[in-house]
């Protein structure tokens, strides 16, 4: 520290034209981060590095996307009249739509030669294309600057090098590709697989303002709630099945990075509902790797159809039956449900099939009907628009989003008006037989009961995290 005072002092008699064509030069030369660099080296100059510290603090507050891991060195030699600036810096990078790999080091002020040594050495490992809007690259570089008082009049008096020491692109909370310069100034790629923490919380609780609301207030995250209620959806008619009172319980994964930052939700392991009349468990079971659940007899929770084929919480708002009708007048068989529901909201298939219509129809408005097998169908109306993944003749799975609530076609509000249809006409969705789908038997109940047993294990010792 004495050193630098000491040299600076003596730069200070460098003339102020010096300086001043020094910063011109620096962003003449495009130097990385040119006016960073200049004001930094003008604040030097003038102002004494105390002040310039506290000035780089602050401006790594502005902008935190890019940090130092060491204070900028100053090297002066020849009584003032040359000196050299290093820097070692680290640009995070959100990609945003458009970028590429090269673009973005381009951009940083990574060479053209480096940039094609980066990216032939990545490609080993990883196709840079795939690098999608929201991955994070992470570029350390370190800036030499070089500076000779002699030569301002030439102009070749500034001598700059951006030296990139490692690109770290990280497609997914579990890997990074680390590109790391080599001794001969080439570059290597590695995959690295990034180690995470599992962590099973438990929520145990009364209803007091619907499940989703109770469960995302008690801290679980809104994926982990969209799924349980999709899961109860078969066997739970949310509107009138459920009373403030009854109680949940819930187990659910998540994963955290060694140094304690959640990276991510995981799988919902156990799920209750304490109804009135009844009590209802889910069992998650992995069958072949893929995740299923099932009840405590090793039954698959999903079934033919959904009851509620709406994403969230809907409310029934005429059922099936006859009614006056709201626009007609007239009384008249209403041959389907109706959910009452926000525009926009995700309607979903009730089951796997083939799409059949997909398009406008009479006073259903947007209409989307889908075949399931010889027996059933399902029908949805009024969507404001479809999901235009699909097309007609498409193949759904069960939970896939076809369309969006709206109010199209004849329909005084926004509103799903979902049928079931059976051997060719409307029947009451209520009255469709729930036929259990997976049903685990010999070695596979077994495992089934080892899986239970663990969580049952973990609802035990697992303190509770609603604390009220
Ligand atoms: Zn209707």
């Amino acid at each position: 520290m004495k050193l630098l005072k000491k040299n600076l002092a003596k730069i200070k008699k460098v003339n102020k034209v010096a300086v001043s064509s020094f910063i011109d030069r620096a962003i003449e030369h495009r130097l990385f981060k040119p006016i960073v660099i200049s004001i930094i080296t003008s604040f030097i100059l003038f102002r004494g590095f105390e002040y310039t510290k506290t000035f780089i603090l602050d401006y790594k507050e502005s902008n935190a996307r890019i940090s130092r891991s060491k204070p900028i060195k100053i090297n002066i030699s020849g009584q003032g009249k040359n000196f050299n600036l290093e820097e070692d810096q680290t640009v995070e990078h959100r990609v945003r739509n458009g970028d590429t790999l090269s673009k973005i080091l381009s951009d940083n002020g990574v060479d053209d030669q480096s940039v094609s040594s980066i990216l032939n050495a990545v490609k080993k490992v990883f196709n840079p294309r795939s690098i999608t809007t929201g991955n994070n690259v992470i570029i350390k570089y370190h800036v030499k600057i070089g500076y000779d008082t002699v030569g301002v009049e030439s102009g070749k008096n500034m001598d700059r090098r951006v030296i990139v020491d490692s690109v770290t692109i990280i497609p997914s909370v579990e890997e990074r590709i680390v590109a790391s310069q080599k001794s001969d100034g080439e570059y290597d790629a590695r995959e690295v697989k990034v180690k995470l923490l599992r962590y099973v919380s438990r929520y145990s609780g009364t209803l007091k303002d619907g499940l989703y609301n109770d469960g995302v207030a008690s801290g679980i995250s809104a994926t982990s709630m969209m799924n349980m209620i999709g899961l109860y959806s078969y066997d739970v008619d949310f509107e009138r099945d459920i009373r403030s009172g009854d109680k949940f319980e819930m187990l659910v994964e998540s994963f955290y990075s060694e140094d304690g930052k959640k990276m991510k939700d995981g799988n919902v392991l156990y799920s209750s509902l304490t109804l009135q009349n009844r009590v209802i468990d889910i069992y998650m079971h992995k069958v072949d790797g893929r995740v299923e659940y099932f009840d405590p007899k090793g039954n698959s929770v999903r079934k033919s159809l959904l009851r509620t084929p709406i994403n969230g919480a809907a409310r029934i708002s005429s059922g099936f039956g006859l009614r006056r009708h709201p626009i007609l007048g007239y009384s008249k068989m209403h041959k389907g449900v109706d959910f009452a529901a926000g525009t926009g909201t995700p309607i979903l298939a009730a089951g796997s099939g083939t799409i059949v219509h997909f398009g406008i129809k009479g006073g259903y408005g947007n209409y989307v009907k889908i075949k399931h097998n010889s027996d059933y169908s399902t029908a949805y109306g009024h969507a404001s628009r479809f999901n235009k993944k699909f097309r007609l003749g498409s193949k759904v799975k069960q939970g896939d989003v076809v369309a969006y609530v709206g109010t199209t076609g004849r329909s005084t509000g926004p509103h799903l008006h979902f049928e079931v249809i059976y051997k060719g006409s409307q029947i009451n969705p209520s009255k469709v037989k729930a036929t259990s789908g997976l049903r685990l038997s010999g070695k596979e109940l077994a495992r089934f009961q080892s899986s239970k047993s663990e969580i049952d294990k973990y609802r035990k010792n697992i303190p509770n995290q609603i604390k009220r």
